[in-house]
């Protein structure tokens, strides 16, 4: 079945052809590690994990890569500003190594709790300094680079095709940089490696904790470097497909593109894929503006992090979607009632090719996963499908849904017998009509939870979820 991705490069939606047969190569920027990732930043995982998800479906052997940011990237993205994991040392008094550990420790704790699959690599940029200098030593040779003060730059003005993602030239990105040239010779001009600052009676100053040895001095090496040289590392030259947040095009990946083509005179990537972001009130939920939520505070309000799944696949990865407490509580209710529903349902059978087709094409379009998610609802509603038909179907499209339902399909509640003696009290309490004491039950059984529902073929037990 044909697959069709929209390419940022080039902006359109473009079929689909992989370098080598059978297989395909993703690349993903992940994780600034100087805090714990938010779920904005998980909306950009779960997207790289559904196009994941997507060619396995459709028989690809896929290599995905996600990179952990853990030097380098500085505060706005531009290289004005402090090193993140350096700012947040000074802020905490933490070391900047210990920093680095605790929320790369749990940015993988939260990936499982999603359920993204893991990916083949996860780089550290701390393990790839000899191949980000390698890289550097390239450009130089090249031609590309000059140092002023505070380091190696980029010139941007020397590669003519500067721009081509984000579709905006030189002079336009010039016109609206806001940034402080600093000895620049262009404002689009980037840090390749930074200096570590000189050891200063300024007490302000601090000594840099993450610095190495390089042919240009000590010091580390600028944000969008690590993702030329550990993608070109792990996947080769030029590669499938590069993902991440739309905030990434104009800036970090026109200036990995830049890079690769000045080092290897190679295109880095064939297919730019770039996800819109969650917002909070109509604007970008993000660190910086002190507006994120994290897994655990889903948890803490009662939605499990698949509930928050099921939200994001609500939206196509390139609208903007709004994140509101009632509308990830809904998709909370929701899954509860699919994860009832299949529970009920006997071992899978066959899956039904028609609906697995629907799906599919939804799927291969883009990831279509608002008009997937119908399909899958339509055949979950089904009325006449036969039940092991259904299960199957519904366990082959959670492939790429990614809901867990394996856990459920096919495995009804386990009452305990205390609640068993319960619902036989409340039975007797509600035909005698003692309301009080119905509800007073009630609660006790959902202290030993669950759910009692009184429909009309009388109670039924649901998990409290
Ligand atoms: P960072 O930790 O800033 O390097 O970001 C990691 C990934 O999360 C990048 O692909 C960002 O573009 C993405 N990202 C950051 N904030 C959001 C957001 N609010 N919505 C969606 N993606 C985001
Ligand atoms: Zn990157």
């Amino acid at each position: 079945m044909a697959i069709h991705l929209f390419n940022t490069l080039g902006r359109k939606k473009q079929a689909f052809a992989p370098l080598i047969p059978g297989k395909v190569g993703i690349y993903s920027c992940g994780l600034t590690v100087y805090g714990r990732g938010h779920i904005g930043n998980f909306r950009a995982f779960l997207m790289a994990d559904t196009l994941r998800r997507m060619f396995e479906a459709n028989d690809y052997a896929v290599t995905q890569v996600i990179n952990i940011t853990d030097v380098g990237h500085l505060v706005g993205d531009l290289d004005g500003g402090a090193e993140k994991l350096q700012m947040m040392s000074e802020k905490t008094g933490e070391s900047a190594w210990d920093i680095a550990a605790k929320y790369t420790a749990l940015y993988f704790e939260d990936m499982k709790k999603f359920n993204i699959l893991m990916p083949h690599v996860s780089p550290k940029a701390t393990d790839h300094i000899a191949e980000q200098i390698a890289m550097i030593e390239a450009i130089e040779k090249n031609g590309y680079t000059y140092t002023i003060a505070d380091g190696v730059y980029f010139d941007t003005s020397k590669l003519s095709s500067y721009g081509q993602l984000s579709g905006q030239s030189l002079d336009e990105k010039e016109g609206g940089a806001r940034v402080s040239m600093r000895g620049k010779k262009n404002a689009s001009d980037f840090a390749l490696w930074k200096f570590s600052p000189s050891p200063s009676s300024d007490a302000a100053v601090q000594k840099r904790q993450m610095e190495w040895e390089s042919p240009w001095g000590v010091g580390f090496p600028g944000w969008h470097i690590e993702c030329s040289a550990m993608s070109e590392k792990y996947l080769g030259l030029p590669f499938d497909i590069h993902t991440g947040g739309i905030d990434h095009i104009a800036v970090h990946h026109e200036n990995e593109i830049a890079q690769t083509l000045a080092a290897r005179n190679c295109l880095e990537a064939n297919f730019w894929m770039h996800n819109e972001f969650l917002q909070i009130d109509g604007g970008k939920m993000s660190k910086s503006l002190n507006n994120t939520y994290t897994v655990a505070d889903l948890e803490t309000h009662k939605i499990h992090p698949l509930s928050f799944r099921l939200f994001i696949l609500g939206a196509h990865y390139r609208t903007p979607q709004n994140f509101t407490w009632d509308a990830v509580g809904a998709s909370h209710t929701a899954l509860g009632n699919i994860r009832n529903a299949v529970r009920d349902l006997p071992k899978p059978g066959e899956a039904d090719a028609e609906s697995m087709a629907q799906f599919m094409d939804r799927i291969n379009d883009d990831l279509d996963t608002p008009s997937a998610l119908a399909i899958f609802y339509g055949v979950l509603n089904h009325a006449s499908m036969e039940r092991s038909v259904k299960s199957a179907t519904l366990l082959a499209m959670d492939e790429i849904l990614g809901l867990a339902l394996e856990d459920v399909v096919a495995r009804p509640i386990m009452i305990p017998n205390a609640v068993e003696k319960l619902v036989a009290d409340r039975e007797v309490a509600r035909s005698s009509k003692d309301w009080k004491k119905s509800d007073e039950l009630r609660d006790e059984i959902a202290t030993l939870g669950f759910i009692a529902e009184d429909t009309a073929d009388g109670q039924k037990l649901k998990e409290v979820w």
